[in-house]
């Protein structure tokens, strides 16, 4: 049994707009960093938010192991919890699924292992973008991945650039290939809708919103 907790933010439990094949995606509470235009506002403060065991996390998890081929953690800032996500993400391998990590730290920092955990964590870890957001860059070729600035590394063989290449979309009237994507979800439980894989700085986002919050509907944003 870990003793270890995690501090995490909100998490999806089967999402294909987060990295390769469907996954469930982490997003862990609290960042050091201010990147002008992310999205996820209220992930910043280091306070509490689901505080949870390793065990109850991967529990989480375990639930889904049919459906995923993986688990995506993100920010927040999940180095700041590497001690803890370095436990969760070697279960997470060790029953067969991959680790994906977006990180505001840069590969090159990380690797001296100068945050607690954190060399762990890069070794459960399959694939790492690096890097903080840049509004004035954004990204529009690579999918999953916010701006220009960032970087992506294949830590193991699961995955290669192939994964990379747009998706082809059968959707009538559309281009044949498209290269970002989004996911919006509508709960009909609490009336929220939640958006996930596009950064706020697209330029779609924001009038979607305003439409939506003049019709009265709240909308939440995870990425
Ligand atoms: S974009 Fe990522 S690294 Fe930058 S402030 Fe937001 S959560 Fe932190």
């Amino acid at each position: 049994m870990n003793k270890q907790n995690i501090n995490v933010a909100a998490w999806v439990s089967l999402t294909t707009t987060e990295g390769p094949g469907s996954r469930f995606a982490m997003w862990l509470q609290g960042c050091p960093f201010r990147c002008k235009g992310c999205c996820n506002q209220n992930m910043l403060e280091m306070r509490e938010a689901h505080v949870m065991s390793i065990d109850q996390a991967f529990n989480l998890i375990l639930k889904e192991k049919n459906t995923i081929e993986g688990v995506t953690f993100l920010g927040g800032e999940p180095m700041v919890q590497a001690k803890g996500l370095a436990l969760l993400a070697k279960e997470i391998q060790n029953i067969g699924l991959s680790v994906m990590v977006f990180s505001g730290y840069k590969y090159e920092f990380l690797k001296k292992g100068k945050l607690p955990g954190v060399l762990n964590f890069l070794e459960s870890t399959d694939i790492l973008v690096d890097g903080l957001y840049r509004q004035d860059l954004p990204e529009t070729s690579r999918r999953w991945i916010g701006s220009r600035n960032q970087k992506l590394y294949f830590l193991t063989k699961r995955y290669n650039e192939k994964i990379l290449q747009p998706k082809k979309t059968k959707v009538s009237g559309a281009a044949n290939e498209h290269q970002r994507e989004m996911e919006i979800r509508f709960s009909s439980s609490n009336d929220k809708i939640v958006i996930n894989g596009w950064p706020l700085s697209s330029g779609f986002q924001d009038p979607l919103i305003e439409h939506l919050h003049k019709e009265g509907i709240y909308l939440q944003r995870k990425k």
